[in-house]
């Protein structure tokens, strides 16, 4: 299948291997990508193990965690993702969903973190919703 990052490669060649343990991610922009589609697949584990514990999205209540991330995913249908610019700590991107029909796209420049070695997500250092830009 189709990663659903849109990479345009195949799931096996692109995010498959972070979700299924067989690898790290490299840079933060792989781990952008895997946690894009890792949303679009609905794997809350793989969303939580790859938030940096230091992050203020840090959610104490797993339970209640792993069900909001349930909800998202089941509710929205994951059309787009444009990387629109990156280094070795940031992603800038633009995600375009699409929840029970209504248009949900946000942009975000994200913030990551190492935690024992591995790449994280820490937190949105610029977020705004299609919707509210529209407004
Ligand atoms: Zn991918």
């Amino acid at each position: 299948m189709e990663c659903p990052c849109h990479s345009g490669k195949t799931y096996e060649h692109c995010c498959g291997p972070y979700h299924k343990n067989r690898k790290l991610a490299e840079t933060c922009l792989a781990l952008m990508r895997s946690r894009y589609s890792a949303y679009a697949l609905d794997l809350p584990d793989y969303i939580i193990k790859t938030t940096h514990p230091n992050s203020p999205l840090y959610e104490k209540n797993l339970e209640a965690w792993i069900a909001s991330i349930h909800e998202f995913s089941s509710t929205t249908e994951f059309q787009g993702l444009e990387i629109e610019s990156f280094d070795d700590r940031h992603v800038t991107f633009y995600a375009i969903l699409k929840t029970f029909g209504k248009d949900t796209s946000f942009r975000e420049k994200s913030l990551f973190e190492k935690s024992e070695g591995f790449w994280c997500y820490l937190k949105p250092l610029f977020f705004l919703q299609k919707s509210q830009a529209d407004d």
